[in-house]
């Protein structure tokens, strides 16, 4: 692998039990694959000070707040103000989420909705992107940014993250400004879709990421647990659906990250 190489895992969950062990070597890992950047996501606020330390001790490393569409039961009324208070106050706040929607076996769709706006609101008061977790809900969730794009314009702006779309439905996305993000599931052979979609993403917004501890990519597919060092076989894998080679997908996906969240390397 070219040393100059330079890499951003978009999408990582650092501060989870299964990182505690070995965080060092775990690091030196994605340091030696050419990872230079990591944005740690948020599912719930429970977690701000456990991210907020990891990030106070990785330069490399920044973080969002929010709360997942599957924990939208969290929201309070103190959760606006929690949210709000750790963006404006700790400067390794590049985004807001994950938040979104998910009804894939969810009955809350109420709720999701309720808590997905309210973070959209507290972004774009703030003007920080955000990270959206779609699953088995992309026409309701075009349909909720479509309006906030015309209540705020590029105010709104953010990622579709580890994206699992079809072609058409990626084609919304990328219409409302939005980024694209790959992860493992885009090596996964029966992917088909997913793949067709990561072949139709414009170079300007396309993003990759692991969602580390979660879907290891090919060949680690099976392991246990995935970490950041293994983005490089996402980008592999893009590298080939895109007939490009990974210098230019390592690049244009690491520029594209800096755009989005802000990012000086
Ligand atoms: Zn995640």
């Amino acid at each position: 692998m070219n040393v100059k190489m330079q890499l951003i895992d978009t999408h990582v969950h650092l501060n989870f039990e299964v990182f505690q062990q070995d965080f060092a070597s775990v690091r030196s890992r994605w340091q030696e694959a050419g990872v230079v950047h990591l944005v740690h996501s948020c599912v719930s606020p429970s977690e701000f000070s456990s991210i907020q330390a990891i990030a106070a001790r990785v330069p490399e490393l920044s973080f969002a707040v929010g709360l997942h569409p599957l924990d939208a039961s969290e929201w309070d009324v103190d959760t606006s103000k929690q949210i709000t208070e750790l963006a404006t106050s700790d400067s390794k706040v590049v985004a807001l989420g994950e938040m979104g929607l998910d009804f894939y076996k969810a009955d809350n769709y109420e709720q999701q909705l309720l808590v997905f706006e309210a973070q959209l609101e507290i972004a774009t008061d703030l003007n920080l992107p955000v990270i959206i977790h779609c699953r088995d809900a992309a026409p309701k969730l075009k349909e909720v940014l479509r309006h906030w794009k015309n209540l705020k314009g590029e105010r709104l702006r953010g990622v579709m993250h580890c994206w699992g779309g079809t072609p058409e439905e990626t084609q919304w996305f990328m219409d409302l400004g939005f980024y694209i993000s790959f992860s493992g599931t885009v090596t996964f052979k029966n992917a088909k879709d997913i793949q067709a979609s990561c072949k139709i993403v414009s170079p300007e917004r396309l993003l990759i990421e692991t969602d580390c501890p979660f879907l290891a990519p090919h060949p680690k597919r099976g392991t246990k647990r995935n970490e950041p060092s293994y983005v490089r076989y996402v980008a592999e894998h893009v590298s080939a659906l895109r007939s490009e080679a990974i210098e230019v997908i390592a690049a244009q996906t690491t520029q594209n990250a800096c755009q989005l969240f802000g990012l000086t390397l």
